[in-house]
């Protein structure tokens, strides 16, 4: 849509977070475009992109940054975090390794973010059922325990894609608004 900025009662800048591989581009890409990728395209800088929402008759312009395969060697720079109001901290359920690095970008996200920023648990790849090995208890009870909100997701068949943003964006908008 060719909204104008000025017509939005709120922009709100979020970003994308967790280990290489867990699907953080392939979610934004189903959620803005309902495109999927199987490959995985390690591109150069950052990209992000726009996403409209309505909430309370408000018009939410919500800029959704992706990483670029920095997490790779966790170099981010600050400008990354800067301003940002939301993340989605993803993990592959398939992959323990990238669970077990959550407190890591808890850390990261704590020490680079600001303070309230709303942080939405994301556990993906729930399309590859059998090849779990992270049960959806343990990504809930750790959520529970370090106040963020929960969501398992498949960005391949589009379960919860939708969802999950909007929760993020719906927490924002109550501590923002
Ligand atoms: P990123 O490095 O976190 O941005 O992850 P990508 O979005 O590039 O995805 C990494 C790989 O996982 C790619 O091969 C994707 O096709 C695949 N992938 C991403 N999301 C899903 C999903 O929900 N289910 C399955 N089965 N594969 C996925
Ligand atoms: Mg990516």
């Amino acid at each position: 849509e060719s909204f104008q900025d000025n017509l939005f009662d709120y922009i709100f800048k979020t970003i994308l977070i967790g280990d290489s591989g867990v699907g953080k581009s392939n979610l934004l890409s189903r959620f803005v475009w309902d495109k999927f990728r199987h490959d995985s395209k390690p591109t150069i800088g950052v990209e992000f992109a726009y996403s409209n929402t309505q909430i309370d008759e408000k018009l939410i312009k919500t800029q959704i940054w992706d990483t670029a395969g920095q997490e790779r060697f966790r170099a981010f720079t600050s400008s990354y975090y800067r301003g940002a109001l939301g993340a989605l901290l993803v993990y592959d359920i398939t992959q323990r390794p990238t669970f077990n690095n959550l407190a890591k970008w808890l850390m990261e996200i704590r020490d680079y973010g600001d303070s309230d920023m709303v942080i939405a648990l994301v556990g993906n790849k729930i399309d590859l059922g059998h090849s779990r090995e992270v049960s959806r208890e343990e990504g809930q009870s750790f959520a529970e325990k370090e106040g963020l909100c929960f969501m398992e997701t498949s960005a391949l068949e589009n379960l919860n894609v939708g969802e999950a943003f909007l929760e993020l964006i719906t927490q924002i908008y109550k501590v923002t608004s």
